[in-house]
C-alpha cells in the first residue's frame, strides 16, 4: 500500500483506517482480481481517457469496459499512456471487456475487434454482457418498426452456444478468464448443467448495491466458486442511494462519504464493486475504503428491506428479472 494513501480517521468513539484498497480476490482460474475496479459506462471518449489515466495513477489496477460503451479505444489509449509513463508492465493490470448481444454468434471476431480497439493482446476477463442474443444487422441494438429490440428466439440460438465458443477463446489465451453478466440462478444452473460446458465462469457481474443486495445470488455463486462483481455499486447515475438516511448516518459515524460506505460494504462482502466516475477527486476517493464493523454491515444489509430497487432495466432484461425466471 502506498504510504500516502493511508489515513487514520479520529472520531469521538474510535479511530478508523481509511485507505486505498489493495485487496485482491482469487478467481477460480488461480489468477487474482483487484477488488475495486473503475466502471466506464456512460464515459464518453475524452472523459473516459482522462478518467482511466487518473484512476491508474491513483492506484486502480482494474478497469471495466464493454463493446457497447463505445469507449474501448479511449480505455486502450489511457492504458498505453499509463504503461509508458509509469513503466508498469501490462500484467499488473486487470482489464475486463464484454461481448455485446448482437455479436454473440461470433465471439471470436468480437473479442479480436475489442482487443484491437484496446490495443491489447489479451484481456483478463471477457464477460457475456447479457444472456440475450440480438439479431446482427450491423447495429449494436437492432430495433424493429415498433421500436422493440430484435431478439433471436432462444430455440434458434442461446447463451449456451455463445459460452461454448467463449471457452475456446479462454483456452487460446485471448482472455485469461471468462464470465457472465446479468444471469440469474436458473440461467447459471442451466448453463452449468449443459454438456460441453467445462469451464465454470470466473465471475458474474450483476447489479448490486444496498437497495439490491442479491443475497441469494451471492450465496449461490460463492458455493459455485464464481466471484461476484457489483455493477452500479453507488446506485448508478442520479440514484437516491447516496442520500439514504442509513448510509448518511454511517458516513457520519466513519467521517467518510456515503459512497465510501456503499463501496466498503461491497468489499466487506467479498464482492467486487465497479464504481464509475469521470471526476478525479471522486475516482481517488472511491478507491478508499473503511473496515466496516459487523454491526454496520448488518445495518446496510437491512436497507433493502424498506427500499428495494433495481435500477438497470432494459427492455431485453424483462424475462431475466421477472419472478418466473425464464431460461
Ligand atoms: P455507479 O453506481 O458506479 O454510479 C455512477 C454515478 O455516481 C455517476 O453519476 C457518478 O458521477 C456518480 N459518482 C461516482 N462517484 C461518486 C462519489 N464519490 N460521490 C457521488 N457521486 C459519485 O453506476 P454505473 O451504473 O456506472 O455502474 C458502475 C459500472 O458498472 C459501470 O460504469 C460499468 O462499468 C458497469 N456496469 C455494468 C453493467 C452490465 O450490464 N454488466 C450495467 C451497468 C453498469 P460522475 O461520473 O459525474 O462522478
Amino acid at each position: 500500500m502506498a504510504a500516502a494513501a493511508k489515513m487514520y480517521i479520529l472520531t469521538a468513539r474510535r479511530v478508523f483506517l481509511y485507505c486505498s484498497s489493495t485487496k485482491t480476490l482469487k478467481l477460480n482460474t488461480g489468477a487474482t482480481i483487484p477488488v475495486i475496479g473503475l466502471g466506464t459506462w456512460q464515459s464518453p471518449d475524452e472523459e473516459c481517457y482522462n478518467a482511466v489515466l487518473s484512476a491508474l495513477h491513483a492506484g486502480y489496477r482494474h478497469i471495466d469496459t464493454a463493446r457497447i460503451y463505445r469507449n474501448e479505444e479511449a480505455v486502450g489509449k489511457a492504458i498505453a499512456q499509463y504503461l509508458k509513463e509509469s513503466g508498469t508492465s501490462r500484467d499488473k493490470l486487470f482489464i475486463t471487456t464484454k461481448l455485446w448481444c448482437s455479436e454473440v454468434q461470433d465471439p471470436e471476431k468480437a473479442l479480436k475487434e475489442s482487443l484491437e480497439r484496446l490495443k491489447l493482446e489479451y484481456v483478463d476477463l471477457y464477460l457475456m454482457h447479457w444472456p440475450v442474443s440480438m439479431v446482427n444487422r450491423g447495429e449494436l441494438v437492432p430495433k424493429n418498426a415498433e421500436g422493440t429490440t430484435e431478439i433471436i428466439p432462444f430455440e434458434k440460438w442461446n447463451y449456451v452456444e455463445t459460452y461454448k465458443i467463449m471457452q475456446k477463446l479462454y483456452k487460446e489465451g485471448l482472455t485469461k478468464a471468462i464470465g457472465i453478466s446479468n444471469f440469474n440462478i436458473p440461467k447459471i444452473d442451466y448453463l452449468l448443467a449443459h454438456p460441453g460446458v467445462e469451464v465454470v465462469p470466473a465471475c458474474l457481474q450483476v447489479e448490486i448495491h444496498p437497495y439490491l443486495p442479491q443475497f441469494d445470488l451471492v450465496e449461490y455463486c460463492t458455493k459455485k466458486e464464481i466471484l461476484v462483481e457489483c455493477y452500479s455499486p453507488l446506485g448508478s447515475t442520479g440514484a437516491p442511494l447516496l442520500k439514504d438516511p442509513a448510509l448518511i448516518k454511517l458516513a457520519e459515524k466513519y467521517n467518510v462519504s456515503p459512497a465510501c460506505i456503499a463501496i466498503s460494504w461491497a468489499v466487506a462482502r467479498d464482492t467486487i464493486p465497479l464504481p464509475k466516475s469521470v471526476h478525479e477527486e471522486r475516482i481517488v476517493s472511491n478507491l478508499k475504503i473503511v473496515d466496516l464493523a459487523a454491526e454496520d454491515v448488518s445495518t446496510v444489509n437491512e436497507v433493502s428491506k424498506t427500499t428495494a430497487k433495481r435500477l438497470v432495466k432494459p427492455d431485453w432484461g424483462v424475462d431475466i428479472f421477472g419472478d418466473s425466471a425464464k431460461l
